[in-house]
């Protein structure tokens, strides 16, 4: 008998979220022959349907509250605690990302089950999901299941492969009314401080900076290289720490946990902290200019060089290739 999957799509720039294509993916392997429904929120929730429907969703909920146009804890609570009651899912799945980590163990918490969290990939025993997670900052991995009750899980980005895009698939949708109530909190505005159009978190290459940048005008070989790949950019700690870049391009174990095809770490030593947040990438270049830097550990390709040398002819070489 299939499972039922409610997925909490989210979306960001009036687009949405390549990880919630990916929590679909994932749902359609748990289901079994069940059902998938992707749930978005948001007045302008509609618009989303029909590229949900195509990556595999059978159904999507639109929950189109006012309140609920801007991210808020307690908005968002409030409406998956409602959807949950009225769906009756067999699991709830949504992005790793800052929302789905603020928001899933609050759900977790008030419905008194269990979260799998960061989820890296899915297998099945029987018809009991076995979720993949890193532990120890990536050093290892912990499979994990739930025996009964509802399942709640959060996928890392860039780990489950999005289903193809199916446009013969028949669109279902339905609008719920949920009652949002008592907010605390109200969102004025949202100001951007991302490493450029391409986000961090889902990119599938990252040019990251560390200290060896030495200034924030040192970023820029780095911007270059990211411009012609199509790549976001990170940096290490130490680079936010000296004040070169925003916190916000923070990778490793304080920042962000990324997993691209392709990581070019520029100027970054390896720190335990740092590997924590990127050792999962599927190719790791390191450019320094010291042969024994920690980094050169986890690279598969090395370029022992300053990097403000080596950057700017890899920026020169891929405008060619890429001409
Ligand atoms: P450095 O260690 O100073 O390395 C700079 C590197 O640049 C050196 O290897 C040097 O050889 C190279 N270099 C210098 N000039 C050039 C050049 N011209 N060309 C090429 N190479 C050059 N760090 C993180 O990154 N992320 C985290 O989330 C994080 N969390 C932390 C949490 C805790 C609790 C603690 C204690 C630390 C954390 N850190 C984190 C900090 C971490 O320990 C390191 O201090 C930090 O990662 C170092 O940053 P870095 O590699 O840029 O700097």
């Amino acid at each position: 008998m299939g499972k039922h999957i409610l997925v909490l799509a989210e979306t960001k720039g009036g687009a949405l979220r390549n990880v919630s294509l990916e929590a679909i993916a994932a749902a359609r392997q748990i289901s079994g022959d069940g059902q998938v429904t992707a749930a978005v929120f948001g007045p302008d929730s509609e618009q989303y349907t029909e590229e949900l429907i195509q990556h595999g969703a059978d159904k999507v909920v639109v929950v189109k509250n006012e309140e609920l146009k801007q991210y808020t804890t307690d908005g968002y609570r409030q409406a998956l605690l409602q959807v949950i009651e009225q769906l009756n899912p067999d699991g709830v799945l949504m992005g790793h990302t800052s929302q789905g980590k603020d928001v899933s163990p609050r759900i977790a918490a008030k419905l008194g089950v269990g979260l799998i969290s960061d989820v890296t990939a899915i297998e099945l025993d029987g018809e009991t999901p076995v979720f993949t997670r890193p532990i120890y900052s990536g050093k290892a991995f912990a499979k994990k299941k739930i025996k009964d009750g509802l399942i709640v899980a959060t996928i890392r980005p860039n780990n489950i492969k999005p289903l193809e895009k199916d446009e013969s698939r028949i669109m279902e949708v339905e609008e719920l009314q949920v009652e949002i109530k008592d907010l605390r909190t109200v969102v004025k505005e949202v100001v951007s401080k991302t490493s450029g159009t391409v986000d961090l978190a889902e990119a599938s290459i990252i040019v990251s900076g560390g200290r060896g940048v030495k200034s924030a005008d040192g970023f820029k070989p780095l911007y270059e290289l990211a411009d012609v790949l199509g790549a976001a950019v990170g940096a290490s700690r130490g680079a936010c720490d000296a004040g070169y870049c925003d916190y916000a391009l923070q990778i490793g174990q304080t920042g962000k946990v990324v997993t691209p095809d392709l990581y070019i770490a520029c100027g970054i030593s390896g720190a335990i902290q740092h590997l924590a947040g990127m050792s999962n990438s599927k190719v790791i270049v390191a450019i320094n200019k010291d042969p024994e830097a920690e980094i050169f550990k986890v690279a598969d390709y090395g370029i022992v060089g300053d990097l403000f040398e080596v950057v700017p002819m890899l920026t020169e070489e891929f405008k060619k290739e890429l001409a």
